[in-house]
């Protein structure tokens, strides 16, 4: 892409209404802008990175056997009325009635609706286990959007619903996405401790938040130090029944349920911090099924209300989740699974046409071999190229002026690490292409 051509509106000043730095850069850096309260439009770059994390999340949700669909944003309110959450869910839910003054409303997550479609199609429990999920954009009228993206009021979440016979099924169905989350937050470079959410009560320990620790967060969690001994954003590959048992016998607690004078570490192991819910994995047993009605027939010819599970990742939370771990004084640090791009050429001397040339001409080779590449061919000084480039954070820089041509070189440098290194065009294609 050439940004002469692209369209990053990005801000030189720190804007005001921002408080964390992940809402300051994605300003800065022109991926946001703000419509309404809690509500962004995504320019190119934010959008960019956005959907590399909603496919990275989509790989990990295939691979452990989920199968994608779309379920609309606007729910009728008939359905929510059966599951008795109308009422209960108050002023976070959007009402809207249309022109046969029908109720409906703005979906802020999809257990009602996913239900009464199990219902109309799913009759056997051979057809089971199923689960089912969308990347859906949200709405909830929170009464304090804040942080930008953090905590909008329209989000996009990637949720999913699991249906099993029993609940031995149904635990198989959650640990088969703990595993996921564990796998697509280490992809992520992320460092998410799973924490308990539930005290213990109904099925166990099957309920869990995955918080990315942050200063910043709004959650706290009290956690067995022990914790930090796993390489969480290593987690990658298989990850055996040993690690996960492992794993989940340290204590790590969200505060509501935490109880300091029962809790089983000792004081001297326990620890605290803020973190930042990108995940949420549950267990709720019959609880839409019995009041929607979802049955299936057993083996044993009798009716028996489904088994259920629903696990959500902010999708958009995400984006300044990853922001608020890969940033330096000079702007965001982009890993490179999720860049907007991979690589950005600076061109020193735009006037200059031998530097123009040999720019555009890798430019077009870095394309050709299929490398993400944006290209500042604007007509702007040295220092304001360098300063956005960095504000930006793609991984790597090439930088091209007349001085280094001379003696046929190109300069690479590392975004997180700042290192600089001079190349031929032939090593910077057989580095980065
Ligand atoms: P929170 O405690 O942050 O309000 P929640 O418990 O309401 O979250 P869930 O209903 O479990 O969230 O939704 C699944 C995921 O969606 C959360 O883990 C979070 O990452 C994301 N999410 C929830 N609310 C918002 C929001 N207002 N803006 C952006 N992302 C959100
Ligand atoms: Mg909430």
């Amino acid at each position: 892409m050439r940004l002469s051509k692209y369209f990053i509106p990005t801000i030189k000043e720190n804007p005001s209404e921002a408080h964390i730095i992940s809402h300051t850069l994605m300003l800065r850096s022109g991926m946001i802008r703000q419509s309404s309260a809690g509500i962004y439009v995504w320019l190119p770059t934010g959008f960019l990175v956005m959907n590399k994390i909603a496919d990275i999340v989509r790989e990990e949700q295939n691979r452990a056997g989920a199968i994608e669909m779309l379920m609309p944003t606007i729910q009728p309110a008939e359905l929510w009325q059966k599951s008795g959450r109308y009422e209960a869910y108050g002023k976070e839910m959007l009402r809207i009635t249309d022109r046969s003054n029908r109720e409906m409303l703005y979906g802020p997550t999809n257990e009602e609706m996913i239900t009464d479609l199990f219902k109309n199609t799913v009759k056997s429990y051979k057809q089971l286990p199923l689960n089912l999920y969308h990347i859906q954009w949200k709405f909830r009228d929170e009464v304090r959007p804040r942080f930008g993206i953090m905590r909008g009021r329209e989000f996009l979440m990637k949720d999913n619903y699991s249906f099993d016979l029993d609940f031995e099924g149904a635990k198989e169905s959650y640990n088969k996405m703990y595993v996921a989350y564990l796998r697509t937050f280490a992809r992520l470079g992320l460092t998410a401790i799973p924490v308990r959410a539930d005290a213990g009560a109904i099925g166990g320990d099957l309920s869990h938040e995955f918080q990315i620790l942050a200063e910043t967060g709004e959650s706290t969690l009290y956690y067995d130090k022990g914790i930090e001994s796993f390489d969480l954003a290593d987690l990658k590959g298989d990850i055996d029944d040993a690690t996960v048992a492992k794993l989940r016998s340290y204590y790590a607690m969200e505060e509501e349920k935490h109880d300091a004078d029962n809790c089983p570490v000792a004081p001297e192991n326990l620890k605290s911090a803020k973190g930042i819910e990108v995940g949420h994995i549950f267990y709720f047993g019959k609880k839409y099924s019995e009041s929607m009605g979802a049955k299936i027939t057993g083996p044993d010819g009798n009716e028996v209300n489904v088994e259920m599970g629903s696990y959500g990742i902010g999708v958009s939370r995400l984006v300044g989740a990853l922001i608020e771990a890969n940033h330096d004084e000079n702007g965001i640090v982009w890993p490179e699974e999720v860049a907007p791009y991979k690589v950005g050429i600076i061109n020193l001397r735009f006037k200059d046409e031998n530097c123009s040339a040999a720019c555009d001409t890798l430019y077009r080779k870095l394309l050709d071999r299929g490398v993400e590449v944006l290209y500042d061919d604007r007509d702007a000084g040295a220092g304001t190229k360098f300063a956005d480039m960095d504000l930006i954070g793609l991984p790597w820089q090439i930088i091209i002026g007349p001085k280094g041509l001379d003696r046929g070189a190109y300069e690479l440098k590392n975004r997180r690490t700042g290192e600089r290194t001079e190349h031929s065009e032939e090593e910077i294609l057989e580095k980065l292409g």
